[in-house]
C-alpha cells in the first residue's frame, strides 16, 4: 500500500505549483491504491472524496507548500479514519474479565499470552489465562507453553466439554486467588459458523466481560471484513486486535474494519514472540500505510515554496553579473520560508544524524538581515558603493561592530565571484547546479 501511495503523490512533488486537475489526478492514484490493497470500493471513494473536499477547500492550491498540505490532509484523514485516537483498554475490575474471539488461526492464543504479559509487565496486573478450547487438547497445551513463558498462571480443565461453566470455573478460581484480570481464550473455527458464534455468545452471556476483542489476521484482506461484521453482529464486541502486522501486510483490512464495524483497533500484534504487542496509534498507523520518508518531504517543500518567477529573475540577474544585496535578502527569505533551518538539514541524507545534538537556530540569518536592513536601497542595489565609512553607519545602525559588516561583503564577493564562474559554464551544467 505505501509504495502505491508514494507513487500516488509523485504528481505533487514534481510539480511547483498544483492545480485543480492535479489534485484530481491524485486523489484518482490514491483511490486506485487504496483499492489495490484490498479496502473495500465505497470507503475507498468516500475517504478520497473527503481528501478532495479538504484539499480544495483548504486552499491547497494557493498555500505556499500545496504539496507538504496534500500529504498532511491524506494523513489526517486516514489517522481520522482509523479512530483519531488511541483507544482505552479496561482492565479493571474484580476480576476484569477480557473474552478474545475469533477465527481458527488468526492468532487469539498468541494474543492471548502477550496480552497477559503487557498486563502483568506493564500494569501490574495479576492475570489468570484460561484455556477455553474444549475440542483440542492441544490447544490447552499451546496455552499452557505461553503462559509458562511468561510467567502467568493457565486455567484449564481437561475434563469438562462446556466451555461456559469452565470460563464462570475460571473467574471464581480467579477470585479466590485474588487475580485482577481473566483472559478467556476462546476456540475459534475456520470459517464464521452458527456453533462457534452460540458458544462464544454465551459465554458473553454467562460472564459479562469487560473487554470482548475480536481478533483479526491483517493478512487476510477483504474476507476479514465480513468476518468482522459476522463477529460484531452477534458480539458486540468492544475492539479489534490486529495480528501478523510483521508479515506483508495489507494495511487495507485495518481501514475497512474499522470502518465497517465502527469499533476502535485496540491492539496490533507483529511477531511470535510475546513482547511484540503494542497499543494501536491511528496517527502511527497512518504513517506507516503512507510510507513517506523524510527526504521526500524535502523535496515537496522546497519545490512547493521555491517560487518558479522569482527564481527565472534570480537567474536573469546572475546572468547579468547583477545580484545584488537586495537579492541576497529575498533569498534569505525564501529559505526561511521553507521552514525551520535544522529541520530543513536534518532531512538532507546523512546530515539529520550528525546534526542531531547541534544547536542550529533560526537566528543564524538575523544579524545578516540586519546589516542588509541598515544599507540603504541605493547601497543594496550598488554594493560595490559601500566603502569604509558606509560600513561604519550600516554597522552602527544594525547594532553590530565593523567586523562582522566586514566579514559579509567578503562572503557576498565570494559569491559573486562564483556566480560570474557559472555565468562562463554552458547552460546545462549551471542549470543543473542551481536546479533551475
Ligand atoms: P488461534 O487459532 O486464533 O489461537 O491462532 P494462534 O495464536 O494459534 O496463531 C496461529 C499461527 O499464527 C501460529 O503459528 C502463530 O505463531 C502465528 N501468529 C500469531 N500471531 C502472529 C503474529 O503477530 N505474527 C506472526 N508472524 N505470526 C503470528
Ligand atoms: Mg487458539
Amino acid at each position: 500500500l505505501s509504495e502505491r501511495l508514494e507513487s500516488a503523490f509523485k504528481n505533487i512533488k514534481g510539480e511547483a505549483h498544483i492545480s485543480e486537475l492535479n489534485i484530481a489526478n491524485t486523489v484518482k492514484d490514491i483511490r486506485r491504491a487504496l483499492l489495490e490493497a484490498d479496502v473495500n470500493y465505497k470507503i475507498a471513494k468516500e475517504f478520497t472524496d473527503k481528501v478532495k473536499e479538504r484539499a480544495l477547500g483548504e486552499k491547497v492550491i494557493n498555500s505556499i507548500s500545496p504539496g507538504q498540505l496534500m500529504v498532511k490532509i491524506v494523513q489526517d484523514q486516514l489517522t481520522e479514519l482509523m479512530g483519531g485516537t488511541e483507544a482505552s483498554f479496561n482492565a479493571d475490575g474484580k476480576p476484569a474479565v477480557v473474552l478474545i474471539s475469533g477465527l481458527q488461526g488468526s492468532g487469539k492464543t498468541t494474543f492471548s499470552g502477550k496480552l497477559a504479559n503487557y498486563l502483568k509487565t506493564k500494569k501490574n496486573k495479576a492475570v489468570l489465562l484460561v484455556a477455553d478450547d474444549i475440542y483440542r487438547p492441544a490447544a490447552i497445551d499451546q496455552l499452557k507453553v505461553l503462559g509458562e513463558q511468561v510467567g502467568v498462571e493457565v486455567y484449564s480443565e481437561v475434563e469438562n466439554k462446556d466451555a461456559v461453566s469452565i470460563a464462570q470455573n475460571a473467574i471464581a478460581y480467579a477470585k479466590e486467588k485474588g487475580k485482577n484480570v481473566v483472559i478467556i481464550d476462546t476456540a475459534g473455527r475456520l470459517a464464521v459458523d452458527e456453533m462457534m458464534m452460540n458458544e462464544v455468545a454465551n459465554i458473553k452471556a454467562a460472564v459479562n466481560p469487560n473487554e470482548i476483542l475480536f481478533v483479526v489476521d491483517s493478512m487476510t484482506g477483504q474476507d476479514a471484513v465480513n468476518t468482522a461484521k459476522a463477529f460484531n453482529d452477534r458480539l458486540d464486541f468492544s475492539g479489534v486486535v490486529l495480528t501478523k502486522l510483521d508479515g506483508d501486510t495489507r494495511g487495507g483490512a485495518a481501514l475497512t474494519i474499522k470502518y465497517t464495524v465502527q469499533k476502535p483497533i485496540k491492539f496490533v500484534s507483529s511477531g511470535e514472540k510475546m513482547d511484540t504487542l503494542d497499543i494501536f496509534y491511528p496517527d502511527r498507523m497512518a504513517q506507516r500505510i503512507l510510507g513517506m520518508g523524510d527526504i521526500t518531504s524535502l523535496v515537496e517543500r522546497a519545490q512547493a515554496q521555491f517560487d518558479e518567477e522569482q527564481a527565472k529573475k534570480l537567474e536573469k540577474k546572475i546572468r547579468r553579473n547583477s545580484f545584488d544585496f537586495q537579492d541576497f535578502l529575498d533569498q534569505l527569505q525564501q529559505i526561511k520560508k521553507m521552514g525551520n533551518l535544522k529541520d530543513l538539514m536534518g532531512m538532507l541524507p546523512g546530515v539529520g544524524k550528525a546534526i542531531k545534538d547541534i544547536d542550529i537556530s533560526d537566528d543564524a540569518f538575523k544579524g545578516v538581515e540586519a546589516i542588509i536592513h541598515s544599507m540603504t536601497p541605493f547601497e543594496r542595489a550598488n554594493p560595490d558603493s559601500i566603502d569604509v565609512s558606509r560600513r561604519k553607519r550600516i554597522a552602527s545602525g544594525a547594532g553590530k561592530n565593523v567586523n562582522e559588516v566586514n566579514a559579509l561583503m567578503k562572503q557576498f564577493d565570494q559569491m559573486r565571484q562564483m556566480m560570474k564562474m557559472m555565468n562562463k559554464m554552458p547552460m546545462g551544467m549551471m542549470k543543473r547546479m542551481t536546479g533551475m
